[in-house]
């Protein structure tokens, strides 16, 4: 495991600098990105420019050939030859190569959604016959994608709960090939122990030697790199929406996969025949804005949340907070564990759930009456779906974007009809807690 506390002290090779002996903080880097890449040439934009060609000129046999000879390969991926928008592009190529550094990876291949990205590393992974472990608890369109579809390639899905190890190790088969997880989950933030996960597989794996690894799949969608990278703490590969907080104004969708080397050609095989590209015009206001903006809004965000979540978990007309900078013992010791900034702050991040007292009907109608004065009397909190961006955006997971799980998989999934899934933003969080307070003095 890399000791992460030290990162900020080590010498660049990510710049491309020649000669370079700095030693930048990530903050720095993602403002700035690689120096020198062939993809882009630096000496004349300051910004990078949006690309916008479906197809590019080949200039000799030769080079056509070449290129779609070796397409999906390391060479080629380092320094690409650039023939149709589907198959590679350069400003997908650059934020690529940013993402990749920003989670501590050695690539990432960037996807259309945070949805694309998943189904693309599941179809690497997984094949007929094989069996994928996942937690109980996934956001919803994941759940709807491993029951409704993974079954109709005769993939099976067998869940448990990620948050006791003992239930893993006795849910993992011989088919199983790969474990998927969120932490914090979408959106009870259930906080999953990365590295207790690794033993597990690690166990499991010592058990049948000579057969395929078993690979274990992180979404760090609500974390984001700034607060937690996965690949240091023993996960094999990390999915992202970059939908949410890295693109981080809500302006424009995409995914990714940050991944070793074993799975980088077989990802962009599977981008190039599915086709679920991410286009330059998205790639570009991620690469422009979300990015080098991500440190500074995310320790906004997170010190915003502090607050709101002790102002909920002290308000009686609440019966539980779920954050990560907050809670019970267990919750604490794995947040604490795995949650840092590149400095080695805890960083518990900016989501939020909270759930309503009262018996189940009685909170349920609660929620609604929140939900509903949020809708017409709140400025600072929106109520939409989504999260990860500027504005403060609060949804009821149960009705809205969790509502792909059934009422009779719901109690098993830890869902409340009363759970409040809230997203902090920018704005001053006096204003969000005034919000707040006065949607739950209504009820
Ligand atoms: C939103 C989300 C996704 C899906 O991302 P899209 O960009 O909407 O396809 C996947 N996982 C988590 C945890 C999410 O919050």
């Amino acid at each position: 495991m890399a000791d992460e506390s030290t990162t900020s002290e080590e010498v660049c090779t990510f710049c491309g600098i020649p000669g370079c002996d700095r030693a930048c903080s990530m903050q720095t880097f993602l403002i700035h990105g690689r120096y020198r890449t062939e993809k882009w040439d630096y000496n004349h934009h300051v910004v990078p420019p949006i690309s916008s060609s479906t197809t590019y000129r080949l200039e000799s046999f030769e080079r056509g050939a070449y290129g779609f000879e070796h397409f999906g390969s390391e060479e080629e991926t380092v320094h690409p030859i650039y023939i149709y928008d589907r198959l590679d592009e350069p400003v997908r190529g650059m934020l690529e190569e940013n993402l990749a550094h920003a989670e501590k990876g050695e690539y990432a291949v960037s996807f259309a959604t945070g949805m694309a990205a998943i189904s693309a590393i599941l179809g690497v992974l997984l094949k007929a016959g094989d069996e994928l472990v996942t937690h109980r608890t996934l956001y919803g369109c994941t759940y709807s994608l491993l029951t409704r579809w993974l079954p109709r390639f005769g993939i099976s899905v067998r869940f448990c709960d990620m948050c006791d190890p003992g239930s893993l190790g006795e849910t993992i088969s011989r088919r199983t090939r790969a474990v998927y997880f969120e932490t914090p989950v979408n959106p009870t933030m259930d906080l999953v122990d990365i590295g207790g996960v690794r033993e597990v597989v690690d166990r499991a794996t010592g058990e049948r030697p000579g057969e395929d690894p078993l690979e274990i799949v992180v979404d760090n969608t609500f974390a984001t790199p700034f607060c937690q990278r996965p690949l240091t703490l023993g996960a094999d590969v990390v999915v992202h929406s970059l939908t949410k907080n890295i693109g981080g104004f809500g302006t424009d969708m995409g995914g990714a996969v940050i991944t070793p080397k074993r799975h980088l050609e077989a990802l962009l095989l599977f981008r190039k025949d599915f086709g679920g590209v991410l286009s330059p015009k998205s790639a570009w206001p991620i690469l422009v804005y979300g990015l080098p903006t991500l440190a500074l809004r995310l320790k906004q965000q997170q010190d915003s949340a502090n607050l709101i979540a002790r102002f909920l978990a002290r308000h009686p007309k609440v019966a539980h907070v779920s954050y990560p900078g907050l809670g019970d013992g267990r919750m604490q010791t794995i947040a604490k564990r795995q949650m840092s900034d590149y400095h080695g702050n805890f960083a518990p991040g900016m989501m939020l759930y909270f759930t309503l007292s009262g018996d189940p009907g009685e909170s349920a109608r609660r929620c609604k009456q929140i939900v509903n004065f949020l809708a017409g009397q709140a400025y600072a909190v929106t109520l939409a779906v989504s999260l990860g961006q500027v504005r403060t955006l609060i949804e009821n997971p149960v009705a809205m974007t969790h509502s792909a799980i059934s009422s009779e998989d719901r109690a098993r999934c830890g869902l409340d009809g009363s759970g409040l899934r809230l997203s902090v933003g920018l704005e001053d969080p006096k204003d969000i807690i005034e919000d707040l307070n006065r949607a739950l003095a209504r009820i």
